[in-house]
């Protein structure tokens, strides 16, 4: 079953106000994102969604349509939906980054390939591992205080056992933030924290220092992206695990932070890696070195949220049950773009088990949200 046509479209899906994440990159208000839909010689079609943020990858919406259009589609055009490995090949040696987009093209062959062979796609990546209701954690914005715990105390009442503040701004008011929450939620919910980025060596050691009554599980991207001796030394000196995220894209970068010994968890996900069986990868090599890992996340819509469970269903070193994966960007939108979304409920994903993602598309709703 080969790929005769893909197709593409831009999507603006608002965030709800109340949920628009504060973190150091700034405000994320809504999410515009290249959608697309990938046809076969057997009438079978898949779905993708490339998950770009300008503040994330440098991917936009417009960028990741052109690329898909002009050179990944015709670079993977005419080849099995199940030759994964040489369609991620064709795209890398035609275009470099934009992983997000090459993840829509990867996402939308596995879930043309799963329904051809009527599995689920975890299925396709070597089976299940755990069970499809997985525990999620929930991202608070970086607001004042007494705003982020009240939404801290909220999403517990929901059923949340993990949430993760968003930190990396001022470390004064982030400790405050943080003590805040803790207080809310009581000593039984796990903490994280993310500080995308946002700190410098110093800044994390004595945050995170000032932090240590509140029993953090882990500290996540402390300081910038590129500079993995610093997240080593934040490890060295602080006692809480340090997840690195945006400091690992690719397979690659995942080894420069193994060597480093920069990190005690390496946060993963569909988009930023670059496909599913991308992330699977990484999640293999930090096996290796006794490195978990954590699903991280863009805000995805229906598509990416299924993928993500599927990645985590079917991946063993991704350690959901004790670190709770940011599966959740269907409870940021105001609007579904599937007609069967994802259930999300009380602080569990539940992964689709029909065919493929098991997401159906409502092209209505994705023509009327279309840029
Ligand atoms: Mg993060």
């Amino acid at each position: 079953m080969n790929i005769t046509r893909i197709t593409t479209c831009m999507v603006d899906v608002p965030i709800l106000r109340e949920l628009m994440i504060t973190s150091s990159l700034g405000t994320h208000t809504a999410t515009k994102i290249t959608l697309l839909r990938l046809e076969t010689d057997a009438g079978i079609t898949g779905v993708g969604e490339a998950t770009v943020a300008p503040k994330w990858s440098g991917e936009t919406a417009w960028g990741a349509r052109e690329i898909i259009d002009r050179y990944l589609a015709p670079a993977v055009m005419g080849r099995a939906v199940s030759d994964i490995p040489g369609a991620l090949a064709a795209m890398d040696q035609i275009a470099v980054l934009n992983p997000f987009a090459k993840s829509a093209i990867e996402m939308a062959m596995l879930d043309a390939w799963g329904k051809a062979e009527g599995k689920p796609v975890y299925d396709l990546l070597g089976g299940a591992v755990r069970d499809t209701a997985i525990p999620i954690r929930f991202s608070l914005a970086a607001l004042a205080p007494e705003v982020t715990a009240a939404n801290a105390a909220r999403r517990v009442a929901w059923g949340h056992r993990t949430v993760k503040v968003k930190v990396g701004l001022d470390p004064h008011a982030d400790v405050a933030r943080v003590r805040a929450v803790r207080e809310a939620i009581g000593p039984d919910i796990r903490l994280t924290v993310d500080a995308n980025g946002g700190w410098s060596v110093e800044d994390a050691v004595w945050a995170l220092q000032e932090m240590r009554p509140l029993n953090l599980l882990l500290a996540e991207q402390p300081v910038r992206r590129e500079d993995l001796d610093g997240m080593a030394a934040v490890r060295r000196r602080v006692d809480v695990p340090v997840m690195v995220d945006e400091g690992v894209f690719t397979l690659w970068d995942a080894e420069q932070a193994l060597k480093k010994e920069a990190c005690d968890i390496i946060s993963v996900y569909p988009g930023k890696n670059g496909g599913i069986t991308l992330s699977k990868a990484i999640a293999e090599m930090a096996a290796e070195k006794g490195v978990a890992c954590a699903v991280g996340s863009n805000l995805e819509l229906d598509p990416g949220t299924a993928a993500m469970c599927h990645l985590t269903v079917a991946t063993a070193n991704i350690d959901a049950d004790r670190y709770h994966g940011d599966i959740l960007g269907t409870l940021y939108h105001a609007q579904s773009i599937v007609k069967n979304p994802v259930r999300l409920e009380a602080g569990v994903a539940h992964c689709p088990t029909t065919p493929g993602l098991g997401v159906e598309m409502d092209w209505d709703v994705v023509e009327r949200l279309a840029i």
